[in-house]
């Protein structure tokens, strides 16, 4: 095999880039592979790609970062000529091993965002190493290319409206996941109508009628959407996300659970103090203060299903209901809701119906409340039920975004934060750079 040849398989770079020299950097222990263009490429605008004419030779040589070659960096080193495009102007020529703007070669690109989707913060960090800013920069450009390339919208016809929080509950994202593949197909910052009226006008310019082909739009009742989605696509049936439902029921208990909480550690600050030593027949014990310290962790025991709890925890549910009636009467009504989604329609019917008797009449403010809006939503709730719209896709998709979310903290822009969830969870993960 001719030098030239294996250098150019070891740098990963195409026959139309020239390898001119390699020299080994003793100083900065690093490899730097001196390269250009071929000759017979056509000097084209870095932006456009288009054919456009020379205008000089910009600021000289600069250098991208390539893959390491075993534990030693590479570099890429050429001249960094500009070209005159007729829509873009005087702008730096295109080059083959590197996307526009970047600093890093295209395997470099590739295998930071494949690693960015499948692991740490800090294994993509140290293994590359590169800030992690720079990760954000990379991770849009790949997806920028990647969504250049895929069609996200097709054969869209059942979707889940979602919105989630980021930045401590200061901005918001409102995303669109496809029911029957589960896949992320749209996000955006913002949660309100000239957001989502953006989903659906992208919708349509990506293929004329694609709105009149949704048929199920799941959502968590918030009016904003609602009045969207009969705007732009009337004939969909809406239908109230089960997840979001359930989540209003948890909140409720979460307030109950909190106000309860509350009174037993005001009554237990009037208990008298004990005095030193062991509890004795003389000086009793203090129910309300080990009545406040066992509300304190029953959090997870009201939260979890009761099929998944710990023995420990289900004692603890048993401990509530003999101590604080009405906690343990705000957690029947939320699994009494959480069951109705369970049940064939017919009989979910029903159940709602009771349900919806038994919280107005429960003299729990929470749930009264609660109560009020599933009536509003009730059509809403049984069509969910009717057409088989299960809240296990949405709710892993929340969950997932909630974590992408947090690792993105650090990245520059919102945008590298959605290019991040849109690579992971919109069904075309990167792939590893030289792999087929
Ligand atoms: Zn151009």
């Amino acid at each position: 095999m001719q030098e030239v040849s294996l250098w150019r398989v070891l740098l990963g770079v195409e026959k139309s880039t020239v390898i001119e020299d390699i020299e080994y950097d003793p100083d900065d222990e690093i490899v730097v592979a001196h390269v250009r263009p071929s000759k017979r490429l056509k000097p084209r605008c870095g932006v456009c790609e288009h054919w456009c004419g020379r205008y000089d030779q910009g600021e000289g040589r600069r250098r991208w970062r390539a893959l390491d070659l075993g534990s030693v960096e590479v570099w890429l080193e050429a001249a960094a000529p500009r070209v005159q495009c007729p829509e873009h102007g005087v702008t730096v020529a295109w080059v083959p091993w590197a996307r526009h703007g970047a600093g890093h070669t295209r395997f470099f690109d590739e295998q930071v965002a494949w690693l960015a989707t499948v692991s740490s913060k800090s294994a993509v960090l140290e293994l590359m190493r590169i800030a992690w800013r720079t990760v954000g920069s990379i991770i849009s450009r790949v997806w920028g290319d990647t969504e250049a390339e895929i069609d996200l919208f097709d054969g869209l016809t059942r979707i889940g409206v979602d919105e989630i929080s980021y930045k401590k509950g200061h901005k918001y994202l409102t995303l669109v996941v496809d029911h029957d593949t589960g896949r992320l197909v749209w996000m955006a910052p913002g949660r309100d109508k000239a957001t989502l009226r953006k989903f659906f006008d992208q919708l349509e310019a990506s293929g004329a009628g694609r709105c009149a082909r949704i048929t199920h739009v799941t959502a968590d009742g918030a009016d904003w959407i609602g009045n969207v989605v009969s705007e732009r696509c009337p004939q969909a049936v809406r239908c109230a996300d089960p997840f979001h439902v359930v989540k209003w029921a948890t909140d409720a208990l979460d307030q109950v659970r909190r106000e309860v909480w509350n009174d037993a550690r005001r009554a237990a600050r009037q208990e008298p103090k004990r005095g030193r030593g062991r509890p004795t027949a003389d000086t009793p014990g203090r129910p309300a203060t080990e009545r406040a310290k066992g509300l304190k962790g029953a959090r997870y025991s009201l939260w979890k299903n009761p099929e998944n709890l710990t023995e420990q925890q289900s004692e603890k549910l048993a401990w509530i209901a003999t101590t604080s009636p009405r906690l343990h009467r705000a957690y029947l009504l939320k699994e009494g809701l959480r069951v109705v989604f369970r049940l064939p329609l017919d009989e979910a019917r029903v159940a709602l119906n009771k349900w919806i008797g038994w919280a107005r009449r429960c003299r729990i403010p929470a749930f009264v409340k609660l109560q009020k809006s599933i009536v509003k939503h009730q059509d809403q709730i049984l069509a969910a039920i009717e057409h088989g719209l299960s809240n296990g896709r949405i709710e892993s998709v929340n969950t997932k975004i909630r974590l992408i979310t947090r690792m993105a903290f650090g990245f520059r822009s919102t945008d590298s934060l959605i290019s991040l969830a849109m690579l992971t969870l919109g069904g075309h993960r990167p792939q590893l750079p030289g792999r087929t």
